[in-house]
């Protein structure tokens, strides 16, 4: 079983309170593990919840504000005290690279692991994973800042009862979902008679933006859904001035772009109740929410049930 899970560091904004460390999150997806926005304390929010250093492959940064990096000295000089064997890639707006060497070298370490680094160019860039592609969207800030979301194909699922009923195996399987059907004995068989939809499955992170087109095009269908709500809408006009978003505008986006489980974080430290959040979230959105809490796992729900075919 592929495991798909986000794990929650820390959820406060600009400063940490009692109850909340810095932002920070990790993603489990299959054999990625991806490290967002570590602020301060994440390498020990990372020792509360069993993720070690070894486990990332992955490390995205939306912008260079303190509160979404300035755990990225600890983690990185983690990475080669613990000796990780694999190169970790490391994403962030390429504008900030300036920020990013800093950080990386902010004190004088053996640096044994190797960063893939590969900075962040334009609106809209892609990369390949194995599950996936991760793609980057401009957001609306005062530096340059990118969301991210991980894309899964759709594909399909082969019944491996009806392919035995059928005597197909072996290379014959790859040629059947590639064209699309098979002669056998002057009877055609086709992919869908095999196997059923196996929709892919999304998650985005949507951190520091005022509304704009791309947080849009981020959530779009989203099976799980980050996303900061750092005023309430008490404070939208604070929130628009600053670049971000109210707990109301982030469960209006979850609803209109088929959100299935929303995250809100990224708390002002001037709400002590997060209830309010949820309350002001439940107005606009009904599926899943979630008002994240620093060490929490939340599971990306299982996948959709595919339509007919
Ligand atoms: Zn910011």
């Amino acid at each position: 079983m592929s495991m798909r899970e986000l794990v929650v560091l820390g959820t406060a904004s600009q400063a940490p309170t009692r109850q909340r460390n810095h932002n920070g999150y990790v993603l489990r997806w299959d054999d990625e593990v991806i490290l967002f926005d570590p602020g301060e304390g994440s390498q020990r929010q990372l020792l509360h919840t069993g993720v070690t250093a070894t486990d990332l492959t992955r490390i995205c940064v939306t912008h260079f504000h303190g509160d979404h990096c300035l755990g990225l000295p600890g983690i990185i000089q983690r990475l080669s005290l613990d000796r990780v064997p694999h190169p970790v890639a490391a994403h962030f707006p390429a504008g900030g690279a300036e920020y990013f060497a800093r950080l990386r070298h902010a004190t004088s370490f053996y640096e044994t692991a190797e960063l893939a680094v590969e900075p962040i160019e334009a609106d809209g860039q892609r990369i390949t994973l194995g599950a996936g592609t991760l793609e980057a969207r401009r957001l609306r800030h005062p530096i340059e800042t990118y969301g991210y979301r991980l894309v899964e194909p759709d594909a399909r699922r082969m019944l491996p009862e009806r392919l035995s009923a059928y005597g197909i195996a072996g290379p014959a399987v790859g040629e059947l979902l590639r064209v699309g059907h098979l002669d056998l004995d002057g009877r055609r068989v086709t992919r869908d008679e095999v196997s059923v939809p196996r929709p892919g499955q999304r998650f985005a992170f949507v951190m520091d933006t005022g509304l704009c087109d791309a947080v849009y095009a981020l959530a779009e269908h989203a099976d799980l859904l980050v996303i900061e709500s750092t005023f309430l809408e008490s404070e939208a006009a604070l929130a628009a001035e600053v670049g971000h978003l109210t707990a109301a505008q982030a469960a209006r986006v979850a609803a209109e772009s088929g959100v299935r489980r929303l995250v809100l974080t990224h708390f002002s430290q001037r709400y002590s109740d997060p209830q309010r959040f949820a309350d002001e979230a439940r107005e606009h959105f009904a599926g899943d929410l979630v008002i994240a809490e620093d060490l929490a796992t939340v599971p990306v729900p299982p996948r959709r049930v595919a339509s007919a075919g």
